[in-house]
């Protein structure tokens, strides 16, 4: 699997780590597997994170192009859109942003995310309600953009499509290069999902190098259906853009909505739980969004005995605990 020839930004030096987590795999039962965290929340850009692999494609892409506005959306509190104005400054372009929500929830003094847009330079943000077309915001914000005689870059909700997907074909090429110089035999891997980029470029590029590992995606935006079919559609659509002949059978793309919870960004016991569990037993920090949940779901499965003792699990940590801090109420004690 060939991905040289797609022109990129360099925002990490070096490969994100993987450790083992003795004292939390330990804190889960004598009876469980080993669990083994990839540090993707280390990655470049203000705070890192998983948009961060997928913003070095696209923001290479934009710069091909001739952009110099850098254009994109998501939720009130989103990590995308804190990196995207990372790289925008770092580039020295504009970065516009259009948040969904409910205004009463964007405060343009609010915490988290929210702070760092503007500190990072965020020229414009607009906001719209949580059920509006954001796709339809998207291409609006950039047709103004355009009309004012920017040169517009849209990048879609979570940097999800082909070219930001080849950010997740990279990471399987770094990760199966780093377990197998570790001697590392890894059974499962295990990540959160939004809008389903990185499980589809993770997926494709294991699958691509050949290797069988299973993944297991736990959805917290959509339900199960929902984000299996945004997988495969996005795996199809980058193998095709690749120029890949390389499949994913469809019982491969597996994704868990059971961890969700009551919806996208509301808090559950799990997650609480997780969060906690992985800062008091290693130090490490999830966010309450992503990471959290996709660790809760980790945890349950432990319990349930799904994995053997002596197999290796690995977590996806995606990033996001800029997040905690729009939402200290969620841990009060
Ligand atoms: C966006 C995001 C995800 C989800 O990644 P997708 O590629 O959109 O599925 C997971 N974790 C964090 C912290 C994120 O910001």
């Amino acid at each position: 699997m060939d991905i040289s020839r797609f022109p990129r930004r360099s925002y990490t030096s070096g490969s994100t780590p993987i450790q083992r987590l003795d004292r939390f795999s330990r804190s889960l039962g004598a009876d469980g597997p080993t669990v083994y965290i990839k540090r993707d929340d280390q990655l470049g850009l203000a705070g890192g994170g998983n948009k961060t692999r997928k913003l070095e494609f696209l923001v290479a892409d934009a710069l091909a192009r001739g952009a110099d506005t850098l254009i994109t959306c998501g939720g009130i509190q989103s990590n995308h859109c804190r990196l995207t104005a990372s790289a925008a400054a770092r580039e020295g372009l504009h970065c516009r942003l259009v948040l969904a929500g409910a205004e009463a929830d964007f405060r343009p003094d609010g915490n988290g995310n929210v702070l760092l847009y503007r500190l990072l330079g965020a020229e414009r943000i607009t906001t719209v309600p949580w059920a509006a077309d954001l796709a339809g915001a998207l291409d609006q914000a950039a047709a103004d953009a355009a009309a004012e005689g920017r040169r517009p870059y849209p990048i879609p909700l979570g940097g999800s499509n082909p070219v930001g997907a080849l950010g997740y074909v990279a990471c399987a090429m770094e990760l199966l290069a780093q377990a197998r110089d570790a001697g590392l035999d890894l059974q499962h891997i295990v990540l959160p999902v939004g809008s389903a980029g990185s499980l589809a470029g993770l997926l494709l590029g294991l699958r691509g190098l050949g290797s069988p590992i299973p993944v297991t995606g736990m959805t917290v935006l959509e339900s199960r259906a929902a984000a299996e079919a945004a997988a495969v559609a996005l795996i199809g659509a980058t193998a095709a853009f690749l120029g890949s002949p390389v499949t994913v059978p469809g019982d491969q793309v597996v994704c868990l909505d059971d961890y969700l919870g009551a919806g996208y960004t509301l808090p559950t016991p799990g997650m609480i739980e997780a969060v906690t569990r992985l800062a008091r037993t290693e130090g490490i920090l999830l966010d309450p969004i992503y990471t959290g949940k996709a660790m809760a779901g980790l945890m349950d499965l432990v319990r349930r005995g799904r994995f053997a003792k002596g197999e290796n699990v690995l977590f996806l940590h995606t990033g996001g605990a800029p997040g905690l801090y729009a939402h200290p109420e969620f841990f009060p004690g």
